[in-house]
């Protein structure tokens, strides 16, 4: 009875908090969890003590179900039906995410889909024949899942800290990253790697718990706290990488990631291969010749560059680049390129009509003839070339071709916000995570809501 009652008025406090809509309830996110289910599979659930389930938005118990292990299945119109092991039909729910599964543990809910654990609450949103699995769970509790996977959880504690702010603010600034799907947040790096209960870490738990309530504001509102990698020595505008102008989201000196994991990186891809990579992505260039950077910020990160091959050439911005290539292969947008293995450096020397001194001659300002004296555009075999003014020409065979580009870069990740191993070593000289925050967001304040 005094159970009941204590339901009833928490019921009627929850009401006012009901009626200002999600955005009030905003200590709970839904994040889907791994890929969508097809409805015909069935999900296998473990908790100990058995399940309660609950309304989603005001917590109200439904009803309480005593089998440690069920089975969920959706049906043809949309609801998840409930079986216990032998295919003994229990109940049903709704499947627009309405009613959330937790464990009979009410303090603790620890729920089992299939292998993975998950804190708090599990609920189903079914879509064309497909289930969504959602983890429905306090904001902290999904920190502490998302904070090994973002950040080694060795790292000293004022660095973890720094991580625990950025990565609860950056979720707070994100909440409706798929609200048109019907959800907050996916466990992707797409808005956080979210690796639940079994990844969880005691020392990335302690940072949670250590900061909590504490958000990083910048003019009365919590900030879209972009972390990455390592920066390499300089961090870059937002707006350089996402075309957003970002008051706090600036270009920063920063020495703390000068001497980090990829801080420095060499890597290779042949001419081949990156034929190869631009015809799948639907773009023949021919043969691939030269690759130029355009625009360079000013935090040396490359914006643009073009793509120069024997039958016409392609300009497209470096993430894209990045993309075609794989972003953990060209680590960052912050390189140089050079060639190697053929002559495409070598400098061509022509002689003109009227004079003995050989000049320098661009293949770019001259017509490439072939054998048959015909106009080419193919720089890859050279017989004979003529300078566009007709004064100079050139004979002989020159190859333009290189076999293998290099790219010499800094850094890993976008650039943008805190450096996670720059914040390693500045909490390793001293630094807390208030300086940590304060070095990567600009002129930002943290506000501690408890
Ligand atoms: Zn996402």
């Amino acid at each position: 009875m005094k159970k009941f009652i204590l339901l009833i008025i928490s019921f009627i406090l929850l009401i006012p908090y009901i009626s200002f809509g999600a955005t009030q309830n905003g200590t709970y996110l839904n994040v889907k969890i791994g890929n969508n289910i097809n409805i015909s599979e069935n999900i296998s659930l473990s908790a100990d003590n058995g399940f309660y389930l609950y309304d989603k938005n005001s917590k109200r118990e439904i009803t309480y179900i005593e089998n440690n292990h069920l089975i969920a299945k959706g049906n043809q119109n949309g609801i998840i039906e409930i079986y216990d092991q032998s295919y003994n039909y229990i109940t049903e729910i709704s499947g627009d995410g309405s009613v959330i599964l937790g464990s009979g543990n009410t303090r603790d809910s620890i729920v089992q889909v299939d292998q993975n654990k998950y804190r708090d609450y599990i609920t189903f949103l079914v879509r064309n024949n497909e289930i969504l699995l959602l983890n429905h769970i306090e904001l902290d509790n999904y920190l502490y899942g998302v904070l090994p996977r973002e950040i080694p959880a060795s790292s000293p504690i004022e660095a973890l800290k720094a991580q625990a702010i950025a990565s609860r603010s950056y979720t707070m600034a994100n909440i409706n990253k798929h609200i048109n799907e019907g959800y907050n947040l996916c466990d992707k790096v797409h808005c956080q790697v979210y690796g639940a209960y079994d990844n969880e870490n005691p020392a990335t738990n302690q940072a949670v718990d250590e900061t909590k309530g504490t958000y990083a504001y910048y003019d009365g509102k919590i900030i879209d706290a972009t972390f990455h990698s390592t920066s390499g020595g300089y961090t870059e505008d937002s707006s350089n990488v996402w075309g957003n102008s970002v008051p706090y989201l600036v270009a920063v000196e920063d020495e703390f990631s000068a001497n980090t994991p990829n801080s420095n990186w060499t890597v290779e891809i042949t001419a081949r291969e990156l034929k190869d990579k631009l015809l799948s992505s639907g773009v023949d260039i021919g043969d691939i010749i030269e690759i130029q950077l355009l625009d360079i910020t000013e935090a040396n990160r490359v914006q643009k560059l073009k793509i120069k091959g024997t039958k016409g050439e392609h300009i497209l911005s470096s993430s894209n680049f990045r993309n075609l290539v794989g972003a953990s292969f060209l680590k960052s947008t912050w390189f140089n390129v050079s060639t190697t293995g053929a002559s495409s450096n070598t400098k061509v020397y022509a002689l003109s009509g009227d004079s003995t001194v050989p000049r320098e001659m661009n293949l770019d300002d001259a017509y490439i003839l072939n054998d048959a004296n015909k106009s080419t555009v193919s720089r890859d075999i050279v017989s004979r070339a003529i300078g566009k003014d007709r004064t100079s020409s050139l004979d002989g065979k020159s190859s333009s071709k290189p076999t293998t580009f290099v790219f010499n870069g800094k850094g890993y990740g976008h650039g943008v916000g805190m450096s996670q191993y720059g914040a390693i070593e500045m909490a390793k000289q001293g630094y807390n995570y208030e300086d940590i925050i304060k070095h990567y967001y600009k002129d930002v304040e943290l506000i501690n809501e408890n």
